[in-house]
């Protein structure tokens, strides 16, 4: 049996990067990100600094607002005042959010052209309807590992295992584009289908947004199954150590796959590339 395929994050996410490089000098933008930090949530802080940090090296400015606590109303002030900011691209308030405020609210009141994590309604039925819109960044992040490994989705059986709003639904949707030549036969999985593995072990593409640790094992998929594995799960090691897995056993699984994206250095590694080419294309827009 050949050795499998470790579908990693980097290549993908450098192409991203040059992408941004370009855009921002052919067409001397000046991007700018502005970001909500609320409360108090050390994954969050970590990811946004790392924003902060790679948006340096590609020349695009973040902004990050940290509250411990705001209302939602002032909140909602701000975002109407950045969405009328011409000198803004992209806006992003950071999940989690304390109880007091409403997600769905705030999703909502971002300008549709700012949404770079693309949550809006507008761009959800738009992602729908196979329209030009912002995607957000993890499922887009999968299309495009996929993409770049030559994983075609048409004819195949692929199972999505979690229905959020934020990877599951939209990564579903994206592998049935008509127009695209995208046309998976797509089985979703969530915390309430009965006995998982019946479909996880049909899949001739298994894509992972649980949350759950090692959740899929070996006894759970097919030889030469094709893993992307979008999950991000801090777990301690016996040295009491902070370490990240995925929704899938990466070790007891490797040797029955045909191809399994790592974790870390997966797709989380490309889903913050994809943020910025977002808010580059946004300030390309806007300057036009
Ligand atoms: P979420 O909103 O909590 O959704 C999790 C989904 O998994 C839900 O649909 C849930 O079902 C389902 N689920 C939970 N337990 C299950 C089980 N035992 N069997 C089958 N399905 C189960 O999470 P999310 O925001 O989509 O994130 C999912 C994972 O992806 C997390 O590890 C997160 O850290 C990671 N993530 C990674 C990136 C990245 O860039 N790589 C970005 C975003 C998220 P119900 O709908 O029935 O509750």
């Amino acid at each position: 049996m050949t050795e499998p395929i470790i579908l990693k994050g980097k290549p993908v996410a450098d192409l991203n990067k040059k992408y941004c490089l370009q855009l921002i000098e052919e067409n001397q933008l000046s991007p700018h990100l502005y970001v909500f930090l609320i409360g108090e949530d050390p994954a969050s802080e970590y990811y946004v600094g790392n924003i902060k940090k790679q948006g340096k090296k590609l020349n695009i400015q973040v902004t990050i607002e940290k509250y411990n606590q705001i209302s939602e109303d002032e909140l909602c002030n701000k975002i109407i005042a950045l969405n009328n900011d011409n000198d803004v691209h992209g806006i992003m308030v950071q999940k989690p959010l304390p109880k007091n405020i409403n997600p769905a609210k705030i999703e909502s009141l971002i300008s549709p052209d700012k949404d770079v994590d693309g949550f809006h309604p507008l761009n959800t039925g738009l992602m729908l309807q196979e329209k030009e819109c912002f995607l957000p960044c993890t499922a887009q992040a999968i299309l495009e590992t996929m993409d770049f490994y030559n994983i075609n989705p048409n004819k195949k059986h692929i199972v999505v295992v979690g229905r959020s709003n934020v990877v599951g639904k939209p990564i579903a949707n994206l592998l049935l584009y008509k127009a695209k030549n995208r046309s998976a036969t797509v089985t979703i999985c969530h915390s309430q289908t009965p006995e998982l593995s019946v479909f996880t072990k049909q899949a001739d593409v298994l894509i992972t947004a649980v949350g759950v640790a090692n959740l899929i094992k070996p006894e759970m998929i097919k030889n030469n199954v094709i893993i992307l594995d979008a999950g991000m799960n801090e777990i301690l090691t016996v040295d009491n150590k902070t370490t990240y897995t995925g929704d899938v056993n990466y070790e007891l699984c490797f040797n029955k796959c045909f191809a399994i994206t790592p974790v870390p250095g997966g797709i989380g590694s490309v889903t913050t590339s994809i943020l910025f080419k977002n808010i580059c294309n946004s300030a390309k827009m806007k300057k036009k």
